[in-house]
C-alpha cells in the first residue's frame, strides 16, 4: 500500500487524505494462527509540518483467532489507531513515533500495518473471560458439558481405593 506525497512536498497541498476499504494479505499472521476475517478500512490523514509528514488515522478489521484453552475460532474487531512519521531517508531523526522512510516521493505503509494488527493479537487468545476450556483428562470442552474427571483425580480416597482394589485382585 503505497500513498504519493509529491503534492505534500510541492507545498501544493498541507495535507492529504488516503482512505482503503479492502482485503490484506494476513500471511503475517499466520504464524500466531490467526487470520483477517474482514476487509481492511484505512482512514489516514498525512499532514505536512516544516520538512516532517506526519500520518495519523484509524484502521478497522476483524480479526479471527482460535482460543488457547478451548481451541474454537472465534473473532474480535480491532480499531487500533495510526500514528507514525514519514522522512527523507537522509533526514531521519529520532522520533517518537514509528518512521516511515520516504522513496521516489511515495511511502509504503503495508509493513507498518502488519506491525499495527500484529500487536493487537494477545499471546493467548480467550473467546470469553470465562472460558472453562478443555478438560486436560477426557478433552471435553467444560463448557459444553462439566465431566466429573477432575473430581476422580482429585480425591485421595479413591487412589487408596483402586488401589486397595488392585492389589486384592
Ligand atoms: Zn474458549
Ligand atoms: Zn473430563
Amino acid at each position: 500500500m503505497k500513498i504519493n506525497l509529491q503534492q505534500l512536498k510541492l507545498y501544493r497541498e498541507d495535507a492529504v487524505y488516503y482512505q482503503y476499504n479492502g482485503q490484506m494479505d494476513d500471511g503475517f499472521l499466520a504464524d500466531n494462527g490467526a487470520g483477517l476475517q474482514s476487509a481492511v478500512k484505512i482512514a489516514l490523514t498525512i499532514n505536512r509540518r516544516d520538512q516532517v509528514f506526519y500520518g495519523t488515522g484509524t484502521l478497522e478489521t476483524v480479526i479471527e483467532y482460535n482460543c488457547s484453552r478451548c481451541l474454537k475460532g472465534f473473532t474480535r474487531t480491532i480499531s487500533p489507531p495510526l500514528s507514525f512519521i514519514i522522512a527523507e531517508p537522509e533526514g531521519e531523526k529520532d522520533y517518537e513515533e514509528e518512521v516511515l522512510l520516504l522513496e521516489n516521493d511515495e511511502v509504503d505503509i503495508t509493513s507498518y500495518l502488519q506491525g499495527v494488527i500484529f500487536a493487537e493479537i494477545p499471546l493467548s487468545p480467550i473467546c470469553d473471560p470465562n472460558c472453562k476450556g478443555l478438560c486436560p483428562f477426557c478433552g471435553g470442552d467444560k463448557n459444553i458439558k462439566d465431566c466429573q474427571c477432575r473430581n476422580e483425580e482429585i480425591d485421595p480416597r479413591w487412589e487408596k481405593l483402586k488401589m486397595l482394589n488392585r492389589e486384592g485382585g
